[in-house]
């Protein structure tokens, strides 16, 4: 059985660059992380072990000093209000969603009706709207209806969504609003793009893909959807201990993608996992 790994998979920069400033020394004993700051259980449990704290909001009680926002960002005035309550702010957004805040900022001075293509309620893109007095988040068609009655709408996407699906949205745009002035600024981000890229082809020469990445992981979830609409059988997993050997018994090549927050120990562990499951005497005998 071959075992290919996807060309680009597993944490980016964004992700890894937050988790080694909470992960400091300095700070790891007296921090709290707003919000989940990697969808990935391995990487929350080490925080854990490191003492970090975390809470879900700010509403929840916070007792350290230091206080971090993570990659996905957050809006200015919440970082404000924790700095006006004494707190230390650590702001770990990604330059990558800070380019979006930058990018729907403009689209309003400009006055353009700011739009988001994604999830309404993922902290990304509860960040990238927090500030504004009025905007509208497309997810799929379906919301398209929130559209009528703009004549000029300023689009942005939240950073892992599917590039395929945003080009979607904007042709179902021009079709149904055909008056309307639209100004796009694609900012779906470079490590999310080759991540879909790279599944988009390994899962065309495969039979079976893992795809790797915490269960509530936006970014891998659209992984696996891509590996779904192309075909192939596609298993969801975060541990190596949940790969299952039935799954490959009758499979010759077998991809590995992962999402942007999958430490690439647990990648490894996967693979090793799945060499040896290749050379069982089960699989042997197939
Ligand atoms: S997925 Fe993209 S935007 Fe999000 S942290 Fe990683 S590089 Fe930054």
């Amino acid at each position: 059985m071959r075992i290919t790994r996807a060309r680009a998979l597993g944490t980016c920069f964004g992700v890894r660059d937050a988790i080694d400033a909470a992960l400091s020394s300095s700070i790891s004993t007296d921090l709290t992380i707003v919000g989940q700051l990697v969808h990935n259980p391995q990487t929350v449990q080490k925080l854990h072990e490191a003492g970090v704290q975390m809470v879900d909001s700010i509403d929840d009680e916070i007792q350290t000093r230091n206080v971090m926002i993570t990659a996905h960002g957050a809006p200015a005035s919440l970082k404000q209000k924790l700095s006006d309550r004494g707190h230390i702010v650590y702001d770990a957004t990604c330059p990558l969603v800070l380019r979006v805040h930058q990018a729907i900022r403009r689209l309003v001075a400009e006055g353009w009706h700011p739009v988001v293509i994604g999830q309404p309620d993922h902290v990304e893109v509860r960040g990238i709207v927090g500030d504004l007095d009025e905007y509208t988040v497309i997810s799929s068609v379906d919301d398209l209806t929130q559209l009528e009655g703009r004549s000029r709408v300023g689009i942005v996407c939240q950073t892992t969504h599917r590039i395929r699906q945003a080009k979607e949205i904007l042709e179902q745009i021009g079709h149904r609003f055909p008056t309307m002035e639209v100004e796009f600024i694609d900012t779906v981000c470079k490590p999310t793009k080759d991540r879909q890229e790279a599944v988009e082809e390994l899962s065309l020469q495969v039979d079976v893909m893992i795809v790797v990445g915490g269960a509530n992981s936006s970014n891998t979830l659209k992984l696996l959807k891509v590996c779904q609409e192309n075909g192939i059988t596609a298993h969801h997993i975060e541990s190596q201990a949940q790969l299952e050997p039935e799954w490959f018994a009758s499979a010759d090549h077998v991809g590995i993608t992962a999402g942007t927050s999958t430490p690439h120990e647990v990648i490894d562990q996967i693979h090793a996992r799945l060499i040896q499951i290749s050379k069982s005497g089960d699989l042997a005998s197939e």
